[in-house]
């Protein structure tokens, strides 16, 4: 776009306004040139009255009035709308259900909507209320678990296995699950080649029937039952588990770049992770200078899978950082020799941080397991039991 013609760009105004780059060689509020057309400057108050065209020069943000004229130019919104602050109790159908509510929009049932449709309506909204629900959370979240006492990395069948078993045991502790994927659920969603039904070796049934997923008992292995014999049924239910624990934040499409670390009469212990948004962390190769977020925890869990393009994340950071020699590497599948071997493997590999399901692979050398699941959520079970531990020691010397 020419420097020398107002830019046509159409921003939001009312009705009696119009607002348009343009140009002002005097203008002492004036914004430099954008680079780019898609680039906007940030708004800006403009140093006209409002009235008169916009001068040629720099560029500058000013308002083209259109009739009637108002006595004053228009400034950024003013935030006039200030809905009342929510308490954020989770509710349940049953006290839905027993709340005794009778305005237009009360909680109704699915069945009191049926059949009524020309009468429907959602409740009024504005956009604004809608933003702040999420954005109000989600950084009082970042406030609150910017120091947490444990965080887990990688949300795949372990991870969440091991955030069920510590956010259950123990409601005081606080958890992070920081997951790099939009999704969580790792590589649970689906058995061997794609197939539906996901296998798990007895006694990993234990951990089916502790979360109540239904099953189909083959004698020595055990699948889901038949009629919903899909692997999403496991990934579904503990996911819908995890996240219904108040002591427990699903952070997704975040990604732990780094380790945070503290001297250690060991070496070194890890006291935290380093974050960043997925999507920034792709592309620090193309992009300068995009800092990361921090989370400080006495405990670090990481169970971020066997290595490829994101697993085994905190096993290869601790190569990098000379903690342990090298990669274990994932050897040749063998069931029966890796679901035990994960399971009993999964411990602290240094002080603060403890290693579970498949990025164990990556330490020990152990053998790959193929779609058979139950080490991933026993290992989880395992994780947990190591966390909790460990746990007064890390909180102690965290606090050192
Ligand atoms: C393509 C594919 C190949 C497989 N190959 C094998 C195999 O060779 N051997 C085997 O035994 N099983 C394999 N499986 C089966 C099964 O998926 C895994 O055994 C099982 O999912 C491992 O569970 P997990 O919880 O340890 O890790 P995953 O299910 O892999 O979960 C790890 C999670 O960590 C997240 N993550 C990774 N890095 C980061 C980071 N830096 N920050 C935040 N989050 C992160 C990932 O997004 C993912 O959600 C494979 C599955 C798939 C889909």
């Amino acid at each position: 776009m020419p420097r020398s013609s107002p830019a046509q760009w159409a921003l939001h105004a009312p009705s009696s306004a119009a607002i348009v780059w343009a140009s002002d060689p005097q203008a002492e509020l004036a914004m430099p040139c954008p680079k780019g057309a898609n680039q906007r400057p940030p708004f800006k108050k403009p140093a006209t009255d409002g009235h008169s065209p916009a001068p040629r020069g720099k560029w500058g943000l000013v308002i083209e009035l259109q009739s009637p004229p108002p006595t004053a130019t228009m400034t950024p919104p003013v935030a006039t709308f200030q809905e009342p602050i929510e308490a954020t109790t989770l509710r349940s159908k049953s006290s839905i259900l027993n709340s005794a509510s009778n305005s237009t929009f009360a909680d109704k049932t699915v069945a009191d909507l049926a059949g009524r449709w020309d009468d429907f309506k959602f409740a009024p909204i504005r956009e604004s209320q809608v933003s702040r629900a999420m954005t109000r959370r989600y950084f009082k979240d970042l406030d609150d678990y910017a120091e947490s006492d444990i965080v887990i990395v990688g949300a795949g069948s372990c991870g969440l296995s091991t955030a069920y078993m510590i956010g259950k045991a123990r409601p005081d502790l606080k958890i992070a699950i920081i997951e790099a994927s939009v999704s969580p659920g790792g590589g649970a969603w689906l058995g061997g080649q794609l197939f539906s039904a996901m296998v798990m070796r007895k006694p990993a049934d234990a951990f089916l029937r502790e979360i109540d997923v239904p099953y189909e008992d083959e004698g020595d292995f055990v699948v889901e039952d038949w009629t919903v014999k899909h692997a999403a049924l496991f990934t579904s239910t503990i996911l819908s588990h995890v996240v219904s624990l108040p002591n427990v934040k699903l952070f997704n499409a975040t990604c732990v770049e780094d380790l945070i670390t503290r001297p250690h009469a060991d070496g070194v212990r890890i006291a935290g992770v380093v974050t960043n948004w997925t999507l920034v962390s792709m592309h620090h190769d193309d992009q300068s200078c995009m800092d990361p977020n921090t989370i400080n925890a006495p405990v670090i869990i990481s169970t971020t899978g066997h290595d490829g393009p994101m697993g085994a994340f905190c096993v290869k950071r601790l190569v990098s950082m000379q903690r342990i020699e090298k990669l274990g590497g994932m050897r040749g599948l063998d069931m029966n020799v890796a679901e035990d071997a994960i399971v009993k493997g999964t411990r602290e590999i240094v002080p603060g941080l403890i290693v579970g399901g498949m990025e164990l692979s990556e330490v020990d050398g152990a053998n790959r397991m193929g779609p058979t699941f139950g080490a991933m959520a026993l290992s989880g079970v395992k994780a947990a039991e190591e966390a909790l531990k460990i746990i007064d020691q890390r909180i102690a010397e965290n606090r050192a």
